[in-house]
């Protein structure tokens, strides 16, 4: 499947609906898929990225706390308070991808 996100897929996680790159709204984080599953500590649905971070960009500028951390967003198309979350993209060829393992046009 061409848009499937498993361990090894280079993504880009959206914080918010928002999809910009720049500017004050660009709110992500880039890295790789670890694992699949239930986040830590306490999980009920098993359905999460885990995802190392490389990369940090918060309101359109680099941060690093969260860089070489885990995150755990829902798996795209899981119910949420908002509806079903599509909020992490396989990176197919974004724009030059600086920091850690990632490299530029990915896949
Ligand atoms: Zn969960």
């Amino acid at each position: 499947m061409k848009n499937e996100i498993t361990v090894g897929t280079k993504v880009r996680s959206f914080d918010f609906a928002g999809r910009e790159l720049t500017g004050e709204r660009a709110c992500y984080v880039e890295g790789t898929v670890v694992a699949k599953g239930k986040c830590p500590p306490v999980c009920v649905c098993s359905k999460h990225y885990h995802i190392l971070v490389a990369r940090q960009v918060f309101g359109g500028r680099e941060r690093t706390e969260l860089v070489g951390e885990i995150v755990y967003p829902p798996l795209n198309g899981t119910e949420g308070m908002f509806g079903a979350t599509d909020g992490v993209v396989k990176i197919v060829a974004g724009p030059a991808l600086r920091s850690g393992t990632l490299t530029a046009g990915i896949i």
